[in-house]
C-alpha cells in the first residue's frame, strides 16, 4: 500500500476541518466503505474535538467524540482508514510525539495537514512500519484524489 485514495469532497472536508480549528490542532478519523479486506476509497471525514491540554501543538481525541465516531462508523458499516491531525505552524511531517503517541496500530495511515500557509494547506500521509531495530516509524504514502 504505497498509494491511498480519497474522494475530492472528503479531501476538501479534511482541509476545512483543520482550518476550522486553526490556530489549534484539529484531529479526527478518515473512513471508507470497506469491501473484502482491501481498503476502498476514503470518503468520510469525522472530526473529533481536540482534548489536549496544549492544543496549539498537540492533539488528543476527546473521549466522548471518539465514542460517537465509533458508533457512526459501526452503524454505517465503515472502516477506519486513517487518523488525521493538523500542524498549524509546522510542516506536514510527523513529530517525535506523533510517532511515540501513535494509537492507530499498523493498519491505518496518519494524515497530517500543515497550515503554515493557511491559503495553501499541505496534506501528507504516512503508513506505520517497524524498523529493523523494532521501532515504530512512519513512511510516506502517495495520495490519489478521485
Ligand atoms: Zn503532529
Amino acid at each position: 500500500m504505497n498509494l491511498i485514495t480519497i474522494t475530492r469532497p472528503a479531501y476538501e472536508q479534511l482541509i476545512q476541518a483543520c482550518l476550522d480549528q486553526f490556530p489549534n490542532e484539529a484531529c479526527g478519523v478518515l473512513a471508507c466503505f470497506a469491501q473484502d479486506h482491501e481498503y476502498e476509497t476514503i470518503s468520510e471525514v469525522l472530526a473529533i474535538r481536540n482534548a489536549a491540554g496544549m492544543p496549539v501543538n498537540s492533539y488528543k481525541f476527546d473521549p466522548s467524540d471518539w465514542v460517537t465516531a465509533m458508533y457512526k462508523i459501526k452503524r454505517n458499516r465503515l472502516t477506519i482508514a486513517g487518523f488525521f491531525h493538523s500542524h498549524p505552524a509546522s510542516p506536514a511531517v510527523p513529530s517525535a510525539s506523533d510517532v511515540q503517541q501513535w494509537t492507530g496500530g499498523m493498519q491505518i495511515c496518519s494524515w497530517i495537514v500543515s497550515l503554515t500557509q493557511p491559503d495553501a494547506p499541505v496534506v501528507r500521509t504516512y503508513r506505520p512500519v517497524v524498523s529493523s531495530a523494532g521501532a515504530l516509524m512512519f513512511t510516506e504514502v502517495s495520495i490519489h484524489i478521485v
